[in-house]
């Protein structure tokens, strides 16, 4: 029998999942939506940290097994709270087995090679969580808003084509398919926002000095191009969202949710893993009783 908190976070992982990239619409996803939950602060912070504890056990047993790997993607609009998630999120996990890797302008060194290199580079060991703030997918968004950064990329011109960002989706399949037939699972999160919250936080950055550094006029630009990244992101997620590496839509207007949601999904996916820490065989056992004698 499932308890009712587990029932409760297998509906609001459902609700964020998308099953059938076919049939989604973002227009259909709220970003203040929070699946009927309405919970107090301290409510949400005593179940974040319940689930932060479940993350933690779950991570020793990846790490202590050493077989699979997990890779969490996230994409977002500027704002909408990637760094604040993986923060509160992976908190209580043990630093060794977790491995982040932020995605900004590519280099000139990355710029000369393919696409998927910078990032083929940092797939987390077996037995780590690697998260990738920003990833791969930037080739699909930020470089399909504005075309000027494929001119940069160096391809042969033959090569850009109307089909570059249908032939980039096909290519992002494969890639997570062949990570997750080599025992990756792959969790990504499009943390929705809404137009309205962002331009709250932006103010918030600007009215706040100690948030001023994370405020780059840069992201003020990127939201004049609001309606092209939402075009972007919807058909990426409708070309991408698989069963090997599905795409999970958080709103992300409630950053308690957000967070909860997240937790929620990376532990429910950790779970069906059936992870547990290795069982020693009779020579092992045999050799650390001895050492017990000699100890003692
Ligand atoms: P934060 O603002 O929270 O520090 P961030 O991820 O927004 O984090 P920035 O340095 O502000 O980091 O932005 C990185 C920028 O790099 C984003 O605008 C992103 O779209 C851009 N970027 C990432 N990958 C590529 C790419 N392949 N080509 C061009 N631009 C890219
Ligand atoms: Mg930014």
């Amino acid at each position: 029998m499932k308890k009712a908190g587990e029932k409760e976070a297998d509906r609001v992982i459902r609700r964020c999942r998308v099953d059938s990239g076919r049939k989604f619409r973002l227009s259909q996803c709220d970003p203040a939506d929070t699946a009927g939950l309405s919970l107090e602060g301290k409510e949400a912070k005593e179940l974040l940290r319940r689930g932060v504890e479940m993350l933690a056990d779950l991570q020793g047993k990846l790490y202590a097994q050493d077989r699979r790997g997990v890779l969490l993607v996230f994409q977002a609009m500027d704002a909408a709270g990637k760094d604040g998630t993986i923060k509160h999120v992976m908190s209580g996990v043990n630093p060794q087995g977790v491995q982040v890797n932020s995605f900004k302008s590519p280099s000139s060194e990355e710029l000369d090679h393919d696409f998927l290199w910078r990032t083929m580079k940092c797939i987390p060991e077996r037995g780590r969580i690697g998260i990738f703030n920003r990833s791969y997918y930037e080739e699909v968004l930020v470089v399909r808003v504005h075309p000027e950064f494929l001119e940069a990329q160096k391809l042969p011109p033959s090569l850009v084509t109307k089909k570059i960002f249908q032939e980039r989706y096909e290519d992002i399949n494969a890639f997570e398919r062949y990570l997750s037939r080599n025992g990756y699972t792959i969790l990504k999160f499009f943390l929705n926002v809404s137009k309205k919250e962002q331009k709250k936080r932006f103010l918030e950055r600007l009215d706040m000095p100690d948030k001023n550094w994370k405020f780059s006029i840069n992201d003020a630009k990127e939201r004049g191009f609001w309606d092209d990244y939402m075009t972007a992101y919807e058909d990426m997620i409708r070309a991408t969202s698989t069963e090997w590496a599905p795409w999970h839509v958080v709103p992300a207007d409630n950053k308690w949710f957000t967070r909860l949601a997240v937790a929620a999904t990376v532990i429910r996916a950790l779970e069906k893993l059936d992870l547990s820490y290795p069982k020693v065989d009779k020579a092992k056992r045999r050799e650390l009783a001895q050492v017990r004698k000699a100890l003692k």
